[in-house]
């Protein structure tokens, strides 16, 4: 696969270089050159899950990786269930959360790993290859799982103390080995500018071989199109011909650029829907108004809590700048704390019960969907996973999955890092 910057065209890749730089060298993210329609879609949604991602992987990846390694890569990244499961006559959410850590990052994560792997089984580096990653919780749980114990490979996860769940930062702080958790006296941002310090420096990243695990990488994007299918997959074998439209709850964007990759390789879905919570860039701008970054407000659905989406870059560079055709290809609001909490309520009711993020989705859902529309929305995290929005609206605990019952009892084995770069790059080099 040809990989191109977004920011021009004359900057082009393989698919394999755009695994491993983090950014192109114009400062842009790497995207497909090309997406074209896939041939014999029929037979596509009728292969079982993990063959079909197989076929995807291949179709898109092409010649860069053997065709035997990538059957055998989707068959151990996608071994989890992944359900439509129906909610009203006209209404599915597609759960996403069934994989290790419980989110859909899950996806993502997992074929970046052993895609990375292959790829280092190819070249002859003696230094191990360090996955850099700040997290508000569910990037850092999945990346570390993904990564857990994989030769070649060292994780260093950056967190704002005390400013993510217990579960989650058990689910990266608790793990050990080749994982280092970095506890860090600041906020999420203060983590990712450390991060992107550390990245902008040129030789310390070629010195550790530090890559990036968040979703500029277009390999997590690539994970992410491989669901979407099985939307029209399990739509087919119920009987149901009708095309959806497709509801995302975003943050950074990534899932809803994956959503429309998707559609341009010939799935018949959209209009899609683009939901946010309060921080409100996207569908300001899609309301026609400018387009503004603003600092993030914290909400219920914290993993969406973004004011500068980073993978907006992408969905713009694919509608040319044009934003009447962004308007065509998806609508957009969002939903407050309180509608979130009573679209928590509302589902419950139904019988489903939903995390903030899936309940965000499926509120805008209902605002946004024209009468006779088959509607989806994406379930992107297990309830289990914030349960005291869900405690407090259902009055019902949660029960832990075994995922996270597991952790309950494991030491924590984060080091403290104060907010200092100089203090990071030490510990990194050490
Ligand atoms: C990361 C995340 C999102 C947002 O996804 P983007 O691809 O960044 O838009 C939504 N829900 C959950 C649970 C997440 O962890």
């Amino acid at each position: 696969m040809d990989v191109v910057s977004t920011r021009n065209p004359a900057h082009h890749a393989t698919f394999r270089h755009g695994l491993t730089a983090n950014l192109t060298p114009d400062g842009g993210l790497w995207i497909p050159a090309r997406l074209l329609p896939f041939a014999n879609l029929d037979a596509l949604l009728e292969m079982p899950l993990a063959d079909r991602c197989a076929e995807i992987l291949k179709r898109v990846i092409g010649d860069e990786f053997s065709h035997a390694d990538l059957d055998a890569l989707a068959h151990d990244a996608f071994n989890f269930p992944l359900p439509l499961t129906q909610i009203d006559e006209q209404t599915y959410a597609l759960e996403l959360f069934h994989g290790p850590t419980l989110a859909f990052k899950d996806f993502g994560a997992r074929l970046l790993a052993r895609l990375l792997r292959l790829h280092d089984a190819d070249t002859t580096s003696a230094t191990p290859r360090m996955i850099l990653t700040a997290t508000s919780g569910d990037t850092g749980a999945a990346v570390a799982h993904a990564f857990w114990r994989q030769p070649g490979a060292r994780v260093v996860v950056l967190y704002p103390r005390g400013r993510v769940s217990e579960m989650q930062e058990r689910q990266f702080a608790a793990l050990g080995d080749n994982v280092l958790a970095l506890a860090v006296d600041g906020s999420f941002d203060d983590c990712q500018a450390l991060a992107k310090a550390c990245f902008n420096d040129a030789a310390l990243s070629r010195e550790l071989r530090l890559t990036s695990a968040n979703s500029i990488n277009l390999a997590r994007i690539l994970a992410q199109v491989l669901y979407y299918f099985e939307i029209s997959a399990a739509l087919r074998a119920r009987g149901v011909q009708q095309a959806p439209v497709v509801s995302v709850p975003s943050g950074n964007f990534g899932n809803l650029c994956a959503g429309l990759y998707a559609q341009r390789r010939g799935l018949p879905m959209g209009p899609f829907i683009a939901a946010t919570n309060a921080n409100r860039t996207v569908p300001d701008f899609l309301h026609g108004g400018a387009y503004l970054t603003k600092p993030s407000v914290a909400t219920l659905s914290n993993a969406m809590d973004v004011g500068a989406p980073s993978n907006w870059e992408r969905i713009a560079a694919l509608f040319g700048q044009d934003r009447a055709a962004m308007q065509a290809a998806m609508r957009s609001d969002s939903a407050t704390d309180a509608e979130t909490r009573a679209e928590i309520a509302r589902l419950w009711q139904l019988g489903w019960l939903a995390d903030p993020h899936a309940a965000v989705a499926s509120a805008v859902l209902q605002k946004l969907r024209k009468p006779g529309e088959l509607g989806v929305f994406l379930a992107t995290a297990h309830p289990a996973k914030f349960p005291d929005a869900v405690v407090e609206v259902t009055g019902r605990a949660v029960e832990l999955p075994p995922e996270l019952a597991a952790l309950v009892h494991l030491e924590l084995q984060a080091e403290p890092l104060e907010n200092d770069v100089v203090a990071l790059k030490r510990r990194l080099r050490a």
